[in-house]
This record gives structure tokens, sequence and C-alpha cells, in this order.
């Protein structure tokens, strides 16, 4: 634990929310930076406050565990939403295709008359 004054933590329910010293509500975010994998954090952007939550990791050992942890992750979940995206793309193609065949059709109707 962060031994700095700047972010506050208040016991809500049953939940701890943290605030800034300017009373902002502080989200709280995991780093999944190489130096500080795995540690929560807040952070105020008005004030520039950032704290760290979680202590350093023991050793350089299981900050590349989670670092790697963090990668593998990144990667999987980039994954499916590209696909889902491209075929998304192809559907708007296809809509794309048939809504123009449609006004020339509609068009060539109108010059035939
Ligand atoms: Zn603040």
């Amino acid at each position: 634990m962060s031994t700095s004054s700047s972010a506050q933590s208040r016991l809500i329910g049953d939940k701890i929310e943290f605030f800034c010293h300017c009373n902002r509500q502080l989200r709280v975010q995991t780093s999944t930076s190489r130096a500080n994998p795995g540690k929560r954090y807040v952070k105020c952007d008005t004030c520039r406050v950032y704290e760290f939550l979680d202590d350093d990791l023991p050793s350089q050992y299981y900050k590349d565990l989670v670092y790697g942890f963090f990668q593998r992750q990144r990667g999987r979940d980039n994954g499916p939403m590209i696909e889902a995206l491209a075929l998304e793309k192809s559907k708007l193609e296809e809509e794309l295709k048939v809504t123009k065949s449609r006004l020339e059709d509609e068009l060539n109707s109108r010059n035939a008359k």
C-alpha cells in the first residue's frame, strides 16, 4: 500500500472506493506495462495523481510471467474482434452492392419510360 495521502480510500457498502484530494472518484485500473505488470493503480487526470495500490512483484521473473500473461490475453482478445469486424465489413459490402444494383435498376426503369 502506498503511504502517500494524495488518494484516499473509503469503504462504501462492501466496496472500497478511491477518491482524489479534489474529491473526484478514481477508477481502479490494472497496469499492463512491462515495469509494473498486474499492479492496480488509481489516477486523477486533473491533478496528475498516480498511485499504485499493490506492492512490486518480488522479482523480474514474476514481472515477466505476469507481463507475458497480459501479452497473450491481448492477442486472444483482439483475434475474435478482428474476425467480427471483417465479417461486419463483408456484410456491409454485400448490402452496398445490393443497394447499388437496386438503384441502378430503378434508374434504368425510369429512363426506359
Ligand atoms: Zn484530483
